[in-house]
């Protein structure tokens, strides 16, 4: 009997709030690689927020997901059949599989990893995310020694990365997460100097914690974290941004409250998006993989179970579900 692959598709545009319904799973049977492609058995499927901007039909940086299309994502597996000269099964690859498990590839985009690290790594610290964190820090914001920097979602996938990077040349960082349990992982396991809890007093808080006000943000948030950041910017400061994951990313505008420190306070603000600078991985996926494999970089996941699960694991982490990197384990 041929093998099984459970799927999952963008079975309905969300209108207003997302929901499993969104989502449907399906049975195919497993399709054997024709000339030139590469037949993956997917290990962890990476679960992130700009999944959720592609489910809308609206003009973006990419065309929106295709209903009724296995839903986009980066994935790390096995091959396990290759008719690709580059790739024999036993390979571990990186690529964006999508939301399967198992995943056809003409091996353009598949990237081989070695094991040296939980394969897991692959799809956070050591890879995209790590690189996201990594762009903004040293190709944006630049910290030098004593500034501080603001980074919010520091719990999060990009943001414990951002931390940590900071904090190895010499700058302050602090966080912006959460709850206070985020805020304590940031502060005591990822080496924050401070973390604030934006559910509390977030502008008072913050101001407490930047006595000398921030001189770069990583922002990965938008709404009112930005905000309170904004009021804090001291001159020249550097704004990465990164994200405006507070918006839900359900298409509705995500405004500024105050941009008058933008102008006297001689801010730049420089939107990002991670696939425009192809140019950065080769540098920075060595660096990052070293500072990980050392201990250098700290990361926590929060994994869910099969496939099936992949729908509501992602509408949690859109709400603040995960610490660390949101995974699907697809056995
Ligand atoms: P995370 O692991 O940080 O997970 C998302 C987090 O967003 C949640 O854990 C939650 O943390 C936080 N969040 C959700 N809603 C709100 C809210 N209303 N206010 C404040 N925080 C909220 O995800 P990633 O690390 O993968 O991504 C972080 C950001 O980086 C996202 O905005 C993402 O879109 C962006 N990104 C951008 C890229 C680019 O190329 N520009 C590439 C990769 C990521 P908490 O519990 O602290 O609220």
């Amino acid at each position: 009997m041929a093998q099984v692959n459970r799927r999952i598709v963008l079975a309905s545009r969300p209108q207003g709030g997302i929901s499993v319904a969104n989502f449907r799973l399906e049975e195919v049977p497993v399709e054997a690689p024709g000339e030139g492609e590469v037949l993956v058995r997917h290990r962890f499927l990476s679960l992130d927020p700009y999944m959720r901007m592609r489910m809308n039909d609206v003009k973006s940086y990419v065309p929106p997901q295709v209903l009724d299309a296995v839903m986009v994502g980066g994935t790390v597996g096995e091959v396990v059949a290759s008719r690709n000269p580059r790739f024999a099964p036993g390979d571990v690859v990186a690529g964006g599989g999508g939301w399967q498990e198992f995943g056809l590839s003409d091996g353009k985009m598949l990237r081989k990893v070695d094991r040296s690290l939980p394969l897991e790594a692959y799809l956070g610290p050591a890879g995209m995310p790590g690189v996201t964190a990594w762009h903004g820090v040293f190709n944006i914001i630049e910290p030098k020694a004593g500034e501080t920097i603001l980074v919010s979602a520091a719990a999060g996938a990009v943001g414990s990365v951002v931390g940590q990077l900071v904090k190895a040349l010499g700058a302050r960082a602090v966080g912006v997460a959460g709850g206070p349990d985020k805020c304590r992982h940031a502060v005591e396991v990822l080496g924050f100097d401070a973390c604030v809890d934006y559910r509390g007093d977030l502008v008072g808080q913050l101001a407490k914690a930047t006595p000398d006000g921030i001189d770069g943000i990583f922002e990965n948030v938008g709404g009112a974290v930005m905000d309170a950041g904004i009021k804090q910017i001291n001159v020249f400061g550097r704004i990465a941004l990164c994200g405006l994951v507070s918006g839900g990313y359900d298409a509705t505008p995500i405004a500024i409250a105050d941009a008058t420190p933008l102008l006297t306070q001689r801010v730049m603000l420089k939107g990002f998006i991670l696939s425009d600078h192809a140019d950065v991985f080769p540098k920075a996926l060595p660096d990052l993989a070293a500072r990980v494999a050392s201990g250098a970089i700290k990361w926590h996941r929060t994994v869910a179970q099969g496939i099936a699960a992949a729908p509501s694991a992602f509408i949690g982490m859109l709400s603040g579900a995960n610490l660390g990197k949101q995974l699907v384990d697809l056995g």
